[in-house]
């Protein structure tokens, strides 16, 4: 059989990230392009998308016929289930079909979903929550994005809208939020939180490196790394403030799920190391219950920018999973159905052949009988022309 290859798509609000992975789920090859300018309209952005699948399949040689399937995770409320995106705060699209023009266009499955449910998805079964059943996962981005894999499987809750642990109200009057909400988790622990918290630490004269890289926004997650590395006093104060947020967030859902491990991924985990997870382990003691404390890892995410890539590629498997048995068990329900049937047949045939070799055995038997009965009479007769033979010989 031909090598057949599946297209993973990482579709972010500035760029779209796509790689080919080969039946052996290696990556072979990698491309990236600027998803749109400001203003796109979700046309501009799904032709961004076809392009860069395009460019893949160019640029490896890769003809439609060899391809098994594109999968994709986008930020955001996505109908994993039909394949439409009904919500992104990043992207022009408002309940968009985007399945449909994709696999018209390209003539494979298309699947797609939330990019951090995915990419705890891609954590869960390639990276660091490999073996584990149930898992929380916290991705420290621009905003605080959740996954959740409950019992084995991706838990997405009704109409696709669960796990928005950035969104848990932490400070009922802390700072407003992006959501309209104050004092969220995403307030204080995400790149937007903790670019807050050093502007106005700025503002009030304090020194810090970082002043010119939030300026106009959230920082790179290169220069978090250098001022860490420096050791920059306002930019150590806002990790602390992030990571003490973070650890009741952590505490609450360790309570409420029970999980065997927590993860933490993102952009500033991925610039922090394991600084992230380490400072939430030493205080997380404190936001839950000691029994439930005593059964769950922290660890630090492994796929870091990949995780969205690998996900993907873990919800084709993951749908042809659940195709294959679905097919194989009617497949062989209507096989043992048939079986059954023939089965059925066959011993009917067998007990009407029964029958009917114990009927020509009755008949056998009557005819024997009929026969000896037959017989019996002859010799009766026999007997009776003995006797009468006898009779006369002894008159005479
Ligand atoms: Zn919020």
């Amino acid at each position: 059989m031909a090598e057949k290859y599946n297209i993973c798509l990482d579709i972010g609000g500035t760029k779209v990230l796509g790689a080919v992975f080969d039946s052996k789920d290696n990556i072979v090859y990698r491309y990236k392009k600027k998803s749109a300018e400001n203003g796109a309209s979700s046309q501009n952005v799904e032709e961004v998308i076809i392009s860069v699948v395009d460019e893949l399949l160019k640029a490896t040689g890769i003809k439609k016929s060899q391809l098994n399937a594109i999968s994709a995770g986008a930020p955001g409320v996505i109908d994993q289930g039909n394949g439409i995106i009904l919500f992104t705060p990043n992207l022009p699209f408002r309940n968009y079909d985007i399945r449909t023009p994709m696999e018209k266009r390209f003539g494979v499955p298309f699947y797609i979903g939330n990019d951090v449910n995915v990419g705890v998805l891609g954590e869960y079964k390639y990276g660091a929550a490999r073996g584990y059943k149930n898992v929380v996962g916290f991705f420290v981005g621009t905003g605080m994005g959740g996954g959740l894999i409950l019992n084995g499987s991706l838990f997405t809750g009704n109409q696709f809208k669960a796990a928005e642990y950035g969104h848990m109200v932490l400070e009922p009057d802390g700072p407003m939020c992006g959501c309209g909400q104050r004092g969220c988790l995403e307030s204080f622990s995400s790149k937007k939180g903790i670019s807050d918290y050093i502007r106005q630490q700025a503002a009030r004269g304090r020194q810090t490196e970082m002043a010119e890289h939030v300026q106009n926004g959230v920082f790179r997650s290169k220069y978090l790394k250098k001022a860490i590395e420096h050791n920059d006093r306002v930019t150590m104060e806002a990790i602390e403030r992030a990571c003490y947020y973070l650890a009741i967030g952590t505490g609450n859902l360790i309570n409420t799920l029970s999980p065997e491990v927590v993860i933490y991924g993102g952009g500033v985990v991925e610039a922090t190391g394991d600084m992230i997870r380490d400072r939430v382990a030493e205080s997380v003691d404190r936001y839950c219950m000691p029994s439930i404390r005593a059964t769950v890892e922290l660890k630090t995410a492994e796929l870091g920018d990949d995780s969205n890539i690998y996900g993907s590629l873990a919800m084709i498997h993951e749908a042809e999973a659940e195709k294959k048995p679905a097919k194989k068990g009617s497949a062989s329900a209507k096989k043992t159905t048939a079986a059954k049937t023939t089965a059925r047949k066959a011993s009917t045939a067998k007990a009407a052949a029964k029958k009917t070799s114990t009927a020509k055995a009755a008949a056998k038997k009557t005819s024997a009988a009929k026969t000896a009965a037959k017989k019996t009479s002859a010799a009766k007769a026999a007997a009776k022309k003995t006797s009468a033979a006898k009779t006369t010989a002894g008159k005479k």
